[in-house]
């Protein structure tokens, strides 16, 4: 199968012509969230952009899997190595089972991810699942020499890993500078160097998870779930592996080392980082008090947000911008946002009740494949949006009987906005963002429309009335103009 995708690789640092290593298949693996509290913004945007990559991969016509992972052990609260395992923390002040800490609020993950109608991903493995094989995996890298025990700890030997490889070639950085930023070792230290990360860390005594190993009672480090699950579910070596900016340094360059280390080559194809997000300027964090949850961004609830947002407003803005672009934040470039969509979304209603003409009187360019092009180039969403905009233009001035179009080309623009509106940028078109398929309550409407059009006709204008008054008590717009009647949903 040929494509013209050409993906940006982080680790090449260049755009790259996308060729899966098995013909027809792609794998796909990106780092999940850490189910400990609620789902914030920084987790929007990531899902978001590999359900483009997902969506549109499958639209290829490719069949793909695609792994996002649920860290729900060993990620630790200071860095990689150090402080209290987050979800157990969780778990001790709440009194809960861990277990039921990850339940929660992965549940809370899905509704949310539901509503931004991100698709779910083919597994969603837990690292907590995988210990058997995360401490197979760590026995490879001892055997390989690159990484030694210490205290019933394990860690991975960076100074030797960077003797036979390059240590930091995904973030571009080597070890000298590394060691000239990292605070020196205490003389307490278990590890060798203070590079070193932890496969392995024995469990404190107040360390609530924790499984037995060859070398002691205790729990994995952050960074092996992922190089461990990636193999089991994609193979030695894989497609595409996604995240955060923010997870390349030390994240995805201690997961090169493992596999380097283990497998002896590299297990991925191609990096792909997306971009972060900040607040009105701002880096989002606890300690800036713009921490928003998704469900706050929904309902509103947050002092910082002056209006609830849609999801599919939330979805949209974050589509404006280029995945590999910051995106920032504020109730301003939201309300754009909302107007931008909205306009879009009454574009694609009027689209469905044009009325053809014999010819069309201007020509309409080839949207589709201009979006599929804008696709091509590295997800250029912003562009594809721009596309569909134009497509809008045309649309609203056959609607205000400026311009004709043919069956033809009204057929054509049809096909344009549903694949690519509808299923590559996942837009749900005249949903509120909680409901499924809004069809079906948009076609009664439509029927509504007709009856009460009908009505007018035949002068019975208590049924039109009644129409019109039941529809505008229940919130909806209508609006009689020169070109049949127009509605929108309740705001
Ligand atoms: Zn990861």
């Amino acid at each position: 199968m040929d494509n013209n995708l050409l993906i940006y690789n982080t680790l090449t640092r260049s755009k790259e012509l996308f060729r899966p290593v098995h013909e027809g298949h792609v794998g796909m693996y990106v780092c999940g969230p850490t189910v400990y509290g609620d789902a914030h913004l920084g987790h929007a945007r990531p899902a978001i952009t590999f359900d483009i990559l997902f969506r549109y991969l499958r639209h290829l016509g490719y069949k793909v899997r695609y792994v996002r992972n649920i860290t729900d052990v060993g990620h630790l609260e200071h860095d990689a190595d150090e402080g209290e395992d987050k979800v157990a923390k969780k778990a001790r002040l709440e009194q809960l089972e861990p277990m039921e800490v990850v339940q929660h609020y992965l549940n809370r993950y899905h509704r949310d991810m539901e509503a931004l109608n991100v698709l779910p991903p083919s597994i969603e493995p837990h690292a907590s699942g995988h210990i058997i094989e995360q401490i197979e995996y760590i026995k490879k890298i001892i055997e390989a020499g690159y990484a030694y025990e210490s205290c019933g700890s394990v860690y991975f030997d960076v100074t030797k890993f960077n003797a036979d490889h390059h240590y930091g070639k995904l973030s571009g950085r080597n070890i000298d500078d590394l060691l000239n930023t990292t605070r020196s070792l205490d003389g307490q230290s278990e590890k060798r160097n203070p590079l070193d990360f932890a496969l392995w860390k024995k469990a404190s005594p107040e360390h609530i998870m924790h499984w037995p190993s060859p070398w002691s009672e205790g729990f994995p480090g952050w960074h092996l779930e992922c190089s461990t699950m990636g193999r089991k579910y994609l193979g030695d070596t894989f497609d595409i592996h996604g995240g955060g900016m923010d997870l390349m340094f030390p994240h995805h360059e201690c997961e090169i080392a493992q596999s380097v280390a283990a497998q002896g080559h590299d297990a991925v194809r191609y990096w792909m980082h997306n971009n972060m997000i900040t607040i009105a300027g701002k880096k989002m964090g606890k300690s800036y008090g713009n921490f928003i949850t998704l469900e706050e961004f929904f309902n509103g609830s947050h002092p910082l947000l002056t209006q609830a947002y849609d999801p599919m407003v939330i979805r949209f803005f974050i589509l404006q911008a280029h995945y590999r672009s910051t995106v920032d934040f504020s109730n301003e470039a939201l309300q754009a946002a909302e107007k931008a969509l909205q306009k879009m979304l009454d574009a694609y209603r009027r689209l469905q009740n044009l009325k053809p003409s014999e010819k069309s009187s201007v020509e309409v360019p080839d949207f589709m494949a201009r979006c599929m092009e804008a696709m091509n180039d590295d997800l250029n969403t912003p562009v594809v949006i721009a596309h569909l905009f134009e497509a809008a233009k045309i649309i609203n001035s056959a609607f205000d009987g400026n311009i004709t179009l043919s069956a033809e080309d009204i057929d054509r623009l049809k096909e344009t906005f549903r694949v690519v509106l509808v299923d590559l940028l996942g837009i749900r078109a005249g949903s509120e963002g909680g409901a499924a398929d809004t069809s079906a309550y948009e076609g009664a409407v439509d029927l509504l429309m007709e009856i009460r059009a009908n009505a007018k006709a035949s002068k019975d204008w208590t049924t039109s009335d009644l129409i019109r008054d039941k529809l505008a008590a229940l919130g909806f717009n209508v609006k009689d103009t020169k070109n049949g009647v127009e509605w929108s949903l309740p705001q």
